[in-house]
């Protein structure tokens, strides 16, 4: 079974773009896929988050991908802090990275032009601890959005020339894993393209019913259509987008009639659509607050994770140590 490895950042709550947009998928992949789901914490260290918030950010993070539906036991889920061998094939990744190749990596260029206060080493070896965290476990796909595809070619590039400098067969080339066929774009509620936490237009999966109905009741609406049949603009369609994920095909056929019948009512709409959205959340919601209420099961997790990923990452290190020339 093919493996396939995927990093979480732990960037706040998760909300319905990235429910939809990937986490389902996640979901799905593990019945498919020999998984493995890491949270990481290393690579937020970039920004100099607090030590609470790490600690609060794994606890979150753990807690709302179990009540998506990851599954432990088919996936282990573990903290990437906890898995110490993956920070020596860093080092020795960093040895065979140069300088100017990291330099030249789109997302170091950019965020050394948004935060030029903070343009650290580690900002510039995110590639090569991306490369380690994925190269550990000899993973063949990695699950990734086109941001990442340039990270992806470095983590290849990195695993030939390892390959080359010690003339091995070792490091397979991991690839890309596109699952945007299945997953959809899903739009914000401010009238935006995307339901995204920089642009404060998310409904998070945490959200309680008042909120959720809050949000939802305040999304940008027009002033109704003036033609029979005609196009919905982006700021409707949105909200139709978002029927289709969360309502059945009758609510969507009924309004989707009255849009194009022109006696639509944006606000039983929206009712409509905060009821469906919560309907889709409370489950979720309820087993979010179960599972943070359960530090001990999280810990438990956590550590069931860590080790399984400690035996894969420690037996590929076994060998790199051989093949560069230390006792294994
Ligand atoms: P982020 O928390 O913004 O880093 O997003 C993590 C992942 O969630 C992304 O790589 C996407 O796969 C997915 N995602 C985030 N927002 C959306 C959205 N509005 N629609 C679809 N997918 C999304």
């Amino acid at each position: 079974m093919e493996k396939v490895i995927s990093g979480i950042r732990p960037t706040g709550n998760l909300h319905l773009g990235n429910y939809f947009g990937a986490v389902k998928s996640f979901v799905q992949m593990q019945n498919e896929y020999d998984c493995m789901f890491f949270i990481a914490d290393w690579h937020s260290l970039t920004t100099h988050p607090t030590p609470e918030n790490i600690r609060r950010s794994v606890r979150t993070i753990l807690a709302e991908y179990l009540a998506c539906g990851i599954d432990p036991e088919k996936a282990p889920i573990y903290v990437q802090s906890d898995v110490k061998p993956v920070l020596e094939l860093y080092l020795f990744l960093n040895m065979n990275a140069y300088l100017g190749e990291l330099e030249r990596v789109t997302s170091f260029k950019e965020k050394a032009r948004t935060q030029p206060d903070n343009v650290n080493a580690g900002l510039l070896t995110y590639p090569t601890l991306m490369a380690a965290d994925v190269l550990a476990h000899k993973a063949d796909k990695v699950p990734v959005g086109k941001d990442q595809e340039q990270n992806m070619e470095m983590m290849r590039l990195f695993a030939r020339r390892f390959n080359r400098i010690y003339q091995v067969d070792f490091f397979r080339e991991p690839q890309s894993f596109h699952f945007t066929k299945d997953a959809v774009k899903v739009p914000g509620l401010d009238g935006s393209g995307k339901m995204g936490k920089s642009n404060g237009n998310c409904i998070y999966l945490c959200d309680d019913e008042a909120t959720i109905r809050k949000k939802v009741m305040k999304a940008v609406t027009d002033s109704g259509p003036t033609e029979r049949n005609q196009t919905k603009p982006e700021v409707i369609q949105n909200l139709f987008t978002l029927l289709e994920l969360v309502s059945t095909q009758d609510t969507y056929d009924y309004f989707n009639d009255q849009y194009n019948q022109m006696t639509i009512r944006y606000g039983d709409l929206k009712k409509q659509l905060a009821a469906d959205i919560n309907a889709f959340c409370a489950p979720i919601r309820e087993r979010i607050l179960d599972f943070q209420n359960n530090e001990d099961y999280l810990l438990r997790i956590a550590q069931q994770g860590a080790e399984r990923a400690t035996e894969s990452a420690e037996k590929t290190l076994r060998e790199v140590r051989s093949i560069i020339g230390f006792r294994s």
